[in-house]
């Protein structure tokens, strides 16, 4: 059967992560409504600006629902502001900044700094072997303290020379997240990844 993920579709590069859901053989629609949250199989927050999306997903009645079907199981990936999104804790937010959480890390937002706004990497992902996947970052967080339940995916070195590396990309049960924006390149292997933790979710209710 076709995994249905939705891609929340309130702010943000919605056609992309549609596109390259559909280049791994899912079906990707967007969701702006309730009723749309509970027909999918997992969901995707994409990029955007973190605190707009906060407010957009009170002022659409999703934030609290959304809450609740993280705490059920809901495959959910969050990529740049959608990362920050799933953290518990973030450093660097708005004051009136909330997150939906559900990956016991802390993230710092906005973290490579003004210089850096913008760049690209090759990085190696835990799972996808030793081909390096060439992440886009954009004014993007890192994740600065996981817990003992978070599996580290990826690190990248955020200036010459460093050697560990910030973490980038983290798991936590149904809950992916990354620092940058797979949508935008032709590597389409973290949505290939994401669809497949959703094809085990059984929480859909139609
Ligand atoms: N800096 C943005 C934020 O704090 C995230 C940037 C992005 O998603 N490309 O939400």
């Amino acid at each position: 059967m076709t995994v249905t993920i939705g891609v929340l579709a309130l702010q943000g590069d919605v056609r992309e992560h549609v596109a390259a859901l559909e280049s791994v053989g899912a079906r990707g629609v967007p969701v702006r409504r309730l009723g749309e949250l509970d027909a999918v199989d997992g969901l995707i927050l994409p990029g955007g600006e973190s605190t707009t999306i906060d407010k957009l997903l009170r002022a659409f009645g999703l934030f609290e629902p959304l809450r609740e079907r993280i705490a059920r199981g809901l495959p959910v990936y969050g990529s740049c502001a959608g990362m920050i999104l799933l953290a518990e804790r973030v450093i660097g937010g708005r004051e009136d900044q909330r997150t939906l959480g559900g990956i016991d890390m802390t993230v710092r937002r906005n973290a490579f700094g003004r210089q850096v706004d913008s760049f690209e990497a090759d990085i190696h992902v835990a799972g996808f072997g030793p081909a390096p996947f060439r992440a886009v970052f954009i004014r993007a967080p890192w994740v600065e303290q996981v817990g003992p339940r978070v599996r580290v995916l990826a690190r990248v070195a955020a200036r010459a020379g460093e050697s560990t590396g910030r973490i980038v990309a983290v798991q936590e049960g149904t809950l992916l997240a990354t620092s940058f924006h797979p949508e935008l390149g032709a590597d389409n292997r973290m949505h290939a990844h994401f669809v497949q933790m959703a094809s085990g979710n059984n929480t859909r209710r139609t």
